[in-house]
């Protein structure tokens, strides 16, 4: 093994201090996993810190938490025998280096006290076993047993045991994976990749929280498909989103022939990824076209119809959430309405844009109108230059008018310019059907334009409507 030595990482005073407590009770320790791997590529100093200790985790932890300033507390996991420090910004974790061995229908360990290289075999790749020594006679020596480096200079993804007992202990490790490959554009190395395919059904033992905490991180990584498509070719992604998968293919009957909106889905996914951070519209473009697979028919006249598919789609939305075990909450519900809404503004951008198209859109989307387009531009993945431009620029003035018609008429968030209390009064009506009926035209007359979002403009026209209808007006002062 090298003895390469990388004192410049550890310049932080608290790997002086963890080192010379350890000195003192006279154990080894190291830091290790994604702390290393991060300063070899560059991606700065992380703020989670891994120590393992050859010896007692929480020992340690529990000796230097007393040197620290503020005397920080440190929370223990005795099941785990790990201990948790933080320290200013940092977020120091502290384990005893273990030996573990695995049963065949668990991901959880029998674990037993183990020296530093046993704890490295545990490790799930190359890359994540490298440690460096923090012990004064050491300190700053690299401990590379399986190659970490060469496979962080190769952009290599492996495994330091036989791939295939490795996914087959912690198949979480499978995800891990596939999402390193996403996060750090690295290749799966191939009997890594073969052993996915072959270990696939073991992701069943693994918890559907530990699943979808991977799913996040390779949505949340610069170009998603990238992890979708891994997950496809070893056969992990009908396991985990079988309504993916259901949107692969093209039929042709008659000659006419629908897009395959498996692969048009992850584009969708990685053009949004260009203009939006946030998870839950990555999701959206991720789901948006899901109701596709169920609904998909041939007509004779019409050629291939997905009807309703946005909205089977959002109700499909709640039944993945739920058995992927994620919250249903807001967030679920903002998925949903965007693949509800995800047809409304592309056909808007087909035809000529109205002002009361726009009204409408704004008013139904509300706060998300804004999210909604960025999904809908995402949406445009026609090959034809022509097309491209007009839908883009379509939506450029659907995107201009959205602000116009909200100067003017705010319905975003619509509150009725007059309340059902007022028109009861008017008419000397009590609660019934009529009431509806008006404010319903009053909202309608609003959105297509007939009259301003203004009390006065919809006082009059509620007097006219219940002319219209027939209703005694009892007073007309306001
Ligand atoms: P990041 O924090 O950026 O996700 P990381 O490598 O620090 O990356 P963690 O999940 O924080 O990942 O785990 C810390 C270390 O623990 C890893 O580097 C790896 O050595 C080890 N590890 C984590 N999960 C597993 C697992 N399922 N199997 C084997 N080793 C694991
Ligand atoms: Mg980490």
């Amino acid at each position: 093994m090298t003895q390469e030595i990388h004192k410049k990482v550890l310049q932080h005073p608290i790997f002086n201090l963890i080192g010379d407590n350890a000195d003192e009770l006279g154990i080894d320790c190291y830091v290790i996993g994604g702390f290393v791997r991060d300063y070899f590529l560059d991606r700065g100093t992380p703020k989670d810190i891994d120590v393992v200790a050859i010896g007692s985790g929480i020992e340690l932890a529990t000796k230097v938490a007393s040197k620290l300033k503020g005397n920080p507390q440190v929370s223990v996991f005795k099941n785990f025998g790990t201990a948790m420090i933080k320290h200013e910004d940092l977020e120091l974790e502290f384990v005893g280096a273990r030996k573990e061995s695995y049963q065949r229908n668990s991901r959880k360990p029998i674990v037993e006290d183990g020296t530093l290289q046993d704890d490295q075999n545990r490790r799930d790749f190359t890359i994540n076993a490298m440690a460096l020594a923090l012990n004064s006679s050491n300190f700053g020596q690299l401990l590379d047993p399986f190659g970490g480096r060469k496979d962080l200079a190769l952009k290599t993804i492996r495994t330091p045991l036989d791939p295939n007992v490795t996914y087959s202990d912690d198949p979480l490790r499978m995800m891990r994976a596939i999402r390193f490959a996403a996060q750090l554009k690295f290749e799966i190395e191939p009997h890594s990749h073969q052993a996915i395919i072959e270990n696939k059904e073991r992701i069943k033992i693994v918890s559907k929280e530990r699943i979808v905490d991977e799913l996040h991180k390779i949505l949340m990584s610069e170009k998603p498909s990238v992890g979708l498509k891994l997950m496809h070719q070893t056969g992990l992604l009908p396991l985990i989103l079988p309504e993916l998968t259901a949107l692969q293919g093209i039929e042709e009957i008659e000659g006419q022939r629908h897009k395959d909106n498996f692969w048009h889905t992850l584009e969708v996914v990685d053009n949004i990824s260009e203009n939006t951070d946030n998870l839950w519209l990555r999701w959206a473009a991720l789901l948006h076209d899901i109701g596709k697979a169920p609904t998909k028919r041939f007509h004779k006249k019409l050629g291939w119809t997905f009807h309703a598919h946005e909205f089977v789609g959002a109700k499909m939305v709640y039944k993945l959430f739920k058995r992927l075990r994620m919250p249903l909450n807001d967030k679920m519900k903002f998925v949903q309405k965007m693949v509800l809404m995800s047809s409304r503004p592309i056909v808007l951008s087909e035809e000529f844009v109205t002002d009361s198209a726009v009204r409408r859109l704004v008013f139904d989307a509300g706060d998300y109108v804004d999210d909604l387009m960025t999904l809908c531009e995402a949406d445009i993945t026609t090959k034809n230059p022509n097309k491209q431009r007009k839908y883009k620029n379509n939506f450029k003035i659907v995107r201009q008018k959205i602000i116009e018609v909200e100067e003017k008429d705010q319905v975003r968030n619509f509150q009725p310019p007059v309340s059902g209390e007022e028109i009861m009064k008017t008419f000397n009506l009590t609660p019934s059907k009529e009431i509806g009926i008006i404010k319903d035209a009053i909202k309608e007359a609003i959105l297509e334009g007939e009259i301003p979002n203004e009390y006065e403009a919809a006082y009059n026209f509620m007097l006219q409507k219940g002319k219209e209808m027939n209703l005694n007006q009892i007073s007309d002062e306001k």
